[in-house]
């Protein structure tokens, strides 16, 4: 391990060492040696890079820093790579997003409990593959909705590693359909049911 120099100085002055032991930095962060000559070099996406020679002594890894070059693409192009990889991504993500009601609409479902008669329904716990799997039964709307009765009962089914947010999928599944298949017309504000978002859960 070579001299840490300013734990050495410090105990000489007689000052406190520093805490950690200072760990031998990556030659990344050395300070270059003198450049004694450059080469140009072609990295993979066939891009001219300059690769700089230091002196036969301070260059021990000559070979290796040429090939680190040569085996990627110039940094231009990774730089593009990137910033297209990071757009398509917010695209998808725009994608994703566009295609889910807003969390917002949840909060305005005219609906806060369950209809009367639903039903949640769990097979037995699968432990090898950490799976709770249900299914919830709506069997009429909630009171006041005009939705066609003939759409019920209308079942949902899911699957989760947790058992409490299985039956808030299911929930929210319901919740989903529901603002589907909601009338035009508003419903009165005196039909409307106590929030309780947790139904079902508890
Ligand atoms: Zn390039």
């Amino acid at each position: 391990m070579p001299i840490d120099k300013s734990k050495l100085l410090n105990k000489m002055r007689g000052g406190p060492a520093p805490k950690k032991p200072e760990q031998p930095k990556p030659p990344t962060e050395k300070p270059k040696p003198e450049v004694v000559a450059t080469e140009k070099v072609t990295a993979l996406c066939g891009h001219t890079l300059d690769f700089a020679h230091f002196s036969e002594k301070q260059d021990k890894f000559r070979e290796a820093r040429r090939k680190k070059l040569t085996d990627k693409p110039c940094p231009d192009c990774r730089a593009k790579a990137n910033a297209e990889r990071v757009a398509v991504e917010k695209v998808a993500i725009a994608e994703r997003k566009k295609n889910r009601p807003p969390k917002q609409q949840y909060s305005s479902i005219k609906i806060e409990r369950l209809p009367h008669g639903s039903t949640f329904a769990f097979e037995p716990f699968d432990l090898p593959n950490l799976l709770w799997k249900g299914t919830l039964t709506i069997v009429c709307p909630p009171p006041g909705v005009a939705i066609d009765l003939s759409l019920f009962p209308v079942t949902f089914s899911s699957q989760n590693t947790a058992f409490f947010r299985l039956a808030t999928i299911l929930d929210r599944q319901w919740r989903r359909w529901f603002e589907d298949h909601l009338p035009a017309e508003k419903v009165e504000d005196s039909e409307k049911i106590p929030l309780d978002t947790e139904t079902g859960t508890n």
